[in-house]
């Protein structure tokens, strides 16, 4: 089985590259680089990053769906904290994501809906126990929650209260949804991972600057733990 592991930043998927880098194998598609890892008998891994956003992601998504025929799709990196729990450095799956951005709420319709999706699009039931099963296992502290995307970072306290009390969000970037209304598309198993490097407040560029390198280590160590207990999993499934 292949499993693509996204980032949208460069930094957010380095760690994962230095990881694997005795076993990896690049290909390009478009203007993209592409890492292929033979992981074990049964996994490969294809890991890259789209670049910021919604446009950049649903092209990257697409191509690990379509061109490299990957079976699921697991995102790495970070996001703002919206609500006061969430703290910098702190890991979120998403329960759901929505657009916070998308708006036809002329015609009727409620902030966040487009005909085709509903607002909040669901990551894959199996993989987020399989990543809860991973955290308490290794007795990592997560939080599970809504995540808002758009194509803005946000870092003031109005557009945070907007989302907050819009979608009841926990968390903002600017990748999830984009992802998951690709994968539901194509129908392919998918989950969100995100760590927290800044609180989507008047100090945020300047925290994310920070703690940006450090958070998105916290959440590849998280995907590599969370790849190491699906190979198990294959490799018990095999046997059988
Ligand atoms: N450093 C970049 C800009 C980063 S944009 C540059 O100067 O080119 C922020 C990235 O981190 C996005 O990929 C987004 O998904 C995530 N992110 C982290 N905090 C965020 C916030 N407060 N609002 C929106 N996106 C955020």
């Amino acid at each position: 089985m292949r499993i693509a592991i996204m980032g949208a930043m460069e930094e957010e998927v380095l760690y994962l590259r230095e990881y694997f880098q005795d076993r990896i194998r690049k290909e390009t598609n478009g203007k993209k680089e592409y890492f292929l890892v033979k992981y074990d008998e049964n996994i490969e891994l294809v890991i890259t990053n789209s670049g910021i956003g919604k446009v950049f992601s649903t092209i990257v998504a697409t191509t690990l769906i379509n061109h490299f025929e990957c079976d699921m799709l697991l995102f790495t990196g970070v996001a703002g904290g919206l609500k006061k729990g969430l703290k910098i450095g702190d890991i979120i799956i998403a329960e759901s994501l929505c657009q916070h951005d998308l708006d036809i709420t002329a015609f009727g319709h409620k902030p966040g809906y487009v005909p085709g999706l509903e607002i909040f699009t669901k990551c894959t039931k199996e993989l987020k126990i399989l990543a809860t099963e991973v955290a308490n296992k290794n007795e990592i502290k997560v939080s599970k929650g809504i995540i808002a995307t758009g194509d803005q970072f946000i870092a003031n306290k109005e557009k945070k209260d907007f989302v907050i009390d819009t979608f009841n969000a926990e968390a903002i970037e600017m990748e999830g949804a984009s992802v998951a209304a690709t994968c539901n598309f194509y129908s392919t198993p998918f989950l969100i991972i995100r760590t927290i490097s800044d609180t989507a407040d008047e100090e945020a560029n300047v925290n994310f600057k920070e703690f940006l390198e450090k958070s998105a280590k916290i959440s590849s160590d998280f995907i590599i733990k969370i790849i190491e207990e699906k190979a198990k999993k294959q490799r018990i499934l095999k046997n059988l």
